[in-house]
């Protein structure tokens, strides 16, 4: 999600009975590990390539044709039955991180955000660099706390006094394996915790990319062919300000869009008063869905209807204005896209640490191809 919008969705809910889904979460082990991959994969705004890949390379064996257009957007495209109607999935592909801004005589590497960064969590911590050659591993220095002054303690350190020490010992060792503009993410992988939980950095959003991607696999192995044509797209650059989204929207032309983001549970100790902005939003109880003037009021009853139909859980928030989601860029695309976003409950939202449940992820994923299969030809799409 988009730092720079302000304004996010969270929700509560309105659940049927869950589907029964076994402890360890209910994804297929092929499944999980290219969710793995795709988390792992070092992929900032601008630099979604890795991730894109991969994308790609697992949609080129299902979907009628792959495309990625000229920004980076990467699109698995499902024909239907009637070549007129097109839903566009967007989720997107990039993560926050950082970039080489400078590397010193000493071979110290300094750096600038890409995206929302708070400073606090990035001292001290492990970081990937991907370098010409490959990635690398460094540190993000930070001053001991015996030397730090009582001043030092009371202030928030800045985002331009962060540099990245790769242990080379000059500039000279650490331009063999270093340019600047190289980017970079903090160095923490996949990993699975209690019950259906797991936890990565850049989960926002790569598991939209993922849910976009396996929805459309649901939709290509469907017994009936579905009456629109679905392109799910890995957009691009979202964290900096919607972009893929605008290129890809525009491109796609599609008359109805579902955004699939990650959006703030409510359900741990840190969130304080934020129900009463965010609702109730709790990790397990299924995606949320928004409504306000980001949320077409046709498309979000169809999607409640179905939700209750395939006994899905959804969880419901509501926001006053334009989201920070590429739902926000798809609805004001051309002459406008009828846009639903749904997001998957996130807690720690742009740490190291995010963390979704499995079973949000596969409801989400259901919710999506159910939505497209059953969409008709002729569907009503005025918004109220
Ligand atoms: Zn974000």
């Amino acid at each position: 999600m988009n730092f720079r919008f302000e304004s996010l969705t969270d929700s509560p809910i309105e659940t049927q009975q869950e589907k029964k889904i076994p402890p360890g979460g209910s994804m297929k082990k092929k499944s999980e590990s290219l969710l793995k991959q795709l988390l792992e994969s070092v992929s900032p705004s601008g630099y979604e390539g890795p991730a894109a890949d991969i994308f790609r390379e697992e949609a080129r064996g299902f979907a009628d044709e792959v495309i990625r257009d000229r920004h980076g957007n990467t699109m698995a495209k499902v024909e239907g039955s009637d070549g007129d109607l097109r839903v566009m999935f967007a989720g997107h592909c990039d993560e926050i991180g950082f970039l080489v801004t400078h590397i010193d005589a000493k071979g110290f590497l300094w750096i600038a955000p890409i995206g929302g960064w708070d400073p606090q969590i990035a001292q001290g911590q492990r970081v990937q660099v991907r370098g010409r050659n490959g990635v690398i591993p460094g540190v993000i220095g930070k001053k001991p706390i015996h030397l730090m002054t009582p001043e030092d303690r009371r202030n928030v350190v800045q985002l331009k006094d962060l540099w990245v020490d790769i242990g080379a010992a000059s500039k000279k060792e650490a331009e063999k394996v270093v340019d600047v503009g190289d980017p970079l993410v903090l160095g923490y992988g996949y990993q699975k915790l209690a019950g259906h939980t797991i936890a990565a950095r850049g989960m926002d959003n790569r598991i939209g990319s993922f849910v976009v991607l396996e929805a459309a696999r649901k939709v290509a192995k469907a017994k009936q062919q579905a009456a629109a044509t679905l392109y799910s797209v890995a957009t691009v650059q979202e964290e900096i300000g919607l972009r893929g989204a605008t290129t890809s929207a525009y491109g796609v032309d599609a008359q109805v869009g579902i955004a699939v983001d990650v959006t703030f549970a409510t359900d741990h100790p840190s969130q304080g008063d934020a129900k009463r902005q965010f609702n109730d939003c709790e990790l397990g109880k299924g995606p949320v869905l928004t409504r306000g003037p980001n949320a077409h009021p046709r498309l979000f009853d169809r999607i409640v209807k179905t939700a209750k139909a395939h006994n899905i859980p959804l969880q419901i928030s509501a926001e006053g204005r334009g989201t920070g989601t590429d739902g926000n860029a798809m609805q004001l695309s051309r002459a406008g896209m009828a846009t639903a976003i749904l997001s998957i409950p996130n807690r720690y939202m742009h740490s190291p640490s995010e963390m979704v449940d499995l079973r949000d992820v596969e409801h989400c994923i259901d919710l999506m191809a159910h939505v497209v299969l059953e969409l008709e030809a002729d569907a009503d799409l005025t918004p109220f």
